[in-house]
């Protein structure tokens, strides 16, 4: 119950936002923040929250770091704002890309920048299309995701993104083709080991493309860690497996690198943490540490090749957005790539690891906590009436979204997605906003789980 004059009442009163359950913030009410301190955000009455998902995953440098800002004040004096069109583009967008290039598992590429991780999806797609067009294959544009993926909302993205949500948009749009999401604990049979649970996988695979035809598939796409699907890192030996049967089929593979890009599994990329080389990047959150809305697709070297003749017949690739390479965002991105490699980021990534999954590992000893998983700074713990059953609770308002209030009220920001609470903490955090983070989430779950019996 808020007063009219409240902050809580002025947000809904003239702002409509998207991805908001509306029995959960009618109970908790919106939270409005004025600022940031380190990995805390804090609200119009001055109350600090650690923000355990770091903003929306990519803050990953935390809310206020003066290398970011700084580079930022410095790029908006020289060169505030620029596009890439017409044969001009800033000189940050020329290094930032020589950068991510250099960074990125390939020996070679080229790199095209977006404003957000869904348009750099939609950005992929249209460049398969238009290089399976040249090369003479316009039946080439099927896209094959999985069950539960999370690429973006725009129209391709959305339908890429593999949630019932999208009914009410009328989507998937045509040719877009959903895999089993590769979770064995919920989507592996009774009595099915995890390599069967892997082998029906594969089969599943070779299947879709024997029945579609492979000539009329654009492309793979996957995220290493399949993030707002509910952190679901994939079953043992699912992309060794998997991959091999893609690439004798000449199926281009890109890894959704959006939130695992730029050290959140413990190594620079995902894929290098499931030791597997794709065909292109999507990047996007991290990035930019947050600080600025930017995208990239990084096209290894084979597809650049590929993409650079069909340029090179077409004469153009008509496709780019106003502020792609956006001077700005590129120095932060220079900037913020430098923390993560130079700056201490990855290296501290990799010392709260440990402490990171014996925290989650302790609270899934909880009778409701079904299962917890994870890869590296990533992780989820997934409410379960029943351990043994597996079976989730019931009700409106989900237990997960109760224990995110909760959580909220203890002055810890964390997500429930479906029946789990996410954790995606920024890597700037110390050992003792680890325990604080561990021991808030413990207290909600105490409470919640008391009074849902
Ligand atoms: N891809 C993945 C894996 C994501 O997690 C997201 C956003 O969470 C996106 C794409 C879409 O990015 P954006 O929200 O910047 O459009």
């Amino acid at each position: 119950t808020s007063l009219p004059n409240s902050w809580d009442a002025r947000a809904k009163a003239h702002s409509f936002f998207g991805f908001t359950d509306l029995p959960s913030i009618a109970e908790r009410g919106t939270v409005v923040l004025t600022h940031g301190e380190g990995p805390y955000v804090v609200d119009t009455d001055g109350t600090r929250y650690l923000d355990a998902n770091s903003g929306l995953w990519n803050m990953i440098a935390g809310f206020d770091h003066p290398d970011l800002t700084a580079a930022a004040q410095a790029q908006y004096a020289a060169f505030p704002g620029y596009h890439a069109f017409f044969g001009r583009m800033s000189d940050q967008a020329v290094m930032l890309s020589e950068k991510l290039v250099e960074v990125s598992p390939f020996e070679d590429g080229k790199v095209f920048y977006t404003n957000s991780g869904s348009e750099a999806n939609d950005t992929m797609v249209k460049m398969l299309w238009f290089l399976h067009g040249a090369e003479g294959r316009p039946q080439a544009r099927k896209i094959i995701t999985r069950g539960n993926a999370y690429h973006g909302v725009t129209a391709v993205s959305a339908s890429m993104t593999a949630k019932p949500y999208n009914a009410v948009f009328g989507l998937p749009l045509p040719g877009f083709l959903h895999l089993t999401c590769p979770h064995y604990w919920r989507e592996g049979r009774d009595g099915e080991s995890e390599a069967e649970f892997l082998a029906r996988l594969v089969d599943e695979l070779e299947q879709m493309i024997a029945t579609e035809g492979a000539d009329t598939i654009a492309g793979f796409f996957a995220e290493p860690v399949q993030g707002a699907g509910g952190v679901i890192p994939p079953c043992d030996g699912y992309f060794d497996a998997m991959l091999p049967v893609l690439r004798r089929h000449g199926i281009p593979i890109i890894a959704d690198e959006v939130i695992t890009g730029f050290g959140r599994t413990g190594a620079l990329w995902g894929c290098e943490s499931y030791g597997f080389v794709p065909d292109a990047i999507i990047s996007s959150k991290a990035l930019t540490a947050g600080f600025f809305p930017m995208g990239a697709v990084i096209l290894g070297p084979e597809l650049s090749d590929r993409l650079q003749r069909a340029v090179d017949v077409i004469e153009e690739f008509p496709h780019g957005f106003t502020a792609s390479g956006h001077p700005v965002g590129c120095a932060i991105a220079l900037k913020s790539i430098d923390l993560v490699m130079n700056g201490g980021l990855l290296n501290n990534v990799n010392h709260l690891i440990p402490t990171f999954e014996a925290g989650l590992a302790k609270l899934a000893q909880h009778e409701h906590i079904g299962e917890w998983r994870g890869r590296g700074l990533m992780g989820a713990l997934e409410a379960v009436r029943d351990k043994a059953t597996k079976t989730p609770f019931e009700g409106h308002l989900s237990v997960s979204e109760r224990i995110a209030n909760t959580c909220t009220d203890h002055g810890l920001i964390c997500r429930p997605l479906g029946q789990s609470i996410v954790l995606c903490p920024p890597f700037i955090m110390t050992d003792a906003q680890m325990e604080e983070m561990f021991d808030k989430l413990s207290r909600a779950l105490n409470k919640v789980f008391a009074e849902v019996g």
